[in-house]
């Protein structure tokens, strides 16, 4: 037996390691290390890849939030709906966008944003909503703008875990009015080091996005708005366009992992429903069960690495609890005490994801 890892990256390494190398070693030879032509060529061809729109290479996921909510000129005394299972990210960059961040419960069968309750979360000084698309699962964003119209609510997906997400013919990212990426290395698609996106169909505010990534430059040293130093480097870049043409293949294969655990699984064993219409990117396959604790323990006394994406909610951690006051959020507080994330990547084997299921089987009875 040998371990089974949450995230692992040498089957990358065996396929494509030679194009990565030679691909850092162009831009060192190259000489340029910052905005130049391998950003360009990804922000190019990851915006067609996503089906259009105008891209923007920033330093993180978290940066890509911050950026969109600073260009759309979202900031202090705006509040800005979202929901507190997901990545302490999420609530951080609404935060240092200047924002207040706002949370609402999930629905409980999917894990995901209830539309119904982000509505009804909206106040005067909404002027933002963060849907997230957790897991590779997708909000029905057409039916979230739907239960917000008419009160010119800026739609920010969180797609830091959705690419390759679908709903219907369309690539999460492309529903709402801009979407944020995460090229963190774990993520579908990983970089080598850290990493982020900004998607818009909105020229004007693509503009504003480029300026705040630079100082708020819209000409060298002529800052016209307050601005981050926050860019996608040319390294990284470099190594994002060596991966972009197997991405969809790589999704792939998680989705053909994601059906062996859904075929192995018993009855028992709870997860949360693919909304509908939807196309799972699984980036993390998650099941949700009595004793966590336990059942992590029994999986790595097998050799079975788990994680938790993730254990608090955000509203009840002391950095935000102000904002967020004595709210209750029992739904989202029940799936971050019960969720499980189980290896899924494509360096495992359906024999792998058997094992896994196996032992999953045993306990949670
Ligand atoms: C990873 C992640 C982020 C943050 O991305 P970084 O690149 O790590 O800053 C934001 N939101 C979600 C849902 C994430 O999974």
């Amino acid at each position: 037996m040998s371990w089974i890892r949450s995230f692992d990256y040498s089957y990358e390494l065996d396929e494509i390691g030679g194009e990565i190398l030679e691909a850092v070693r162009r831009v060192i030879e190259g000489g340029r290390l910052i905005l130049g032509p391998e950003v360009e060529r990804f922000e190019r061809d990851f915006a067609r890849h996503l089906g259009g729109g105008h891209g923007v290479g920033v330093a993180s996921g978290t940066d890509a939030l911050t950026v969109c909510l600073m260009a759309k000129g979202i900031g202090l005394g705006d509040e800005v709906i979202t929901v507190p299972n997901t990545a302490t990210a999420t609530a951080n960059a609404i935060v240092r966008a200047g924002a207040t961040p706002v949370f609402c419960d999930i629905d409980p069968e999917t894990g995901l944003m209830d539309i119904d309750a982000a509505a009804r979360a909206v106040t005067p000084r909404t002027r933002a909503v963060v849907p997230v698309h957790l897991y590779g699962n997708v909000v029905d964003v057409p039916r979230l703008a739907a239960a917000l119209s008419g009160r010119g609510l800026f739609i920010l997906e969180d797609c830091a875990q959705a690419v390759g997400a679908r709903l219907g013919e369309r690539a999460a990212g492309t529903l709402g009015d801009a979407a944020a990426f995460s090229f963190y290395p774990t993520k579908n698609l990983g970089a080598y080091g850290d990493g982020g996106f900004c998607l818009t169909a909105d020229a004007a505010l693509a503009d504003a996005i480029r300026q705040v990534r630079r100082y708020g430059f819209a000409q060298r040293d002529y800052a016209v708005r307050l601005g981050l130093n926050s860019r996608l480097d040319e390294m990284q870049a470099a190594i994002l366009n060596v991966k972009l043409p197997h991405v969809n293949r790589h999704v792939d294969e998680r989705r053909a992992l994601a059906a062996v655990y859904d075929a192995e699984l018993g009855v028992a064993v709870k997860r949360f429903r693919t909304t509908t219409g939807a196309t799972h990117g699984y980036h993390l396959y998650v099941i949700r069960c009595q004793g966590r604790e336990r059942v992590a323990e029994r999986l790595r006394a097998l050799e079975i690495e788990t994680a938790v994406h993730y254990p608090h909610p955000i509203h009840q951690m002391p950095a935000f609890s102000a904002a967020a006051s004595a709210v209750r959020l029992p739904h989202a507080e029940a799936a971050c005490s019960s969720i499980l994330s189980l290896p899924l990547h494509p360096g495992l084997s359906p024999r792998d994801v058997a094992r896994v299921s196996a032992a999953v089987n045993e306990v949670c009875v």
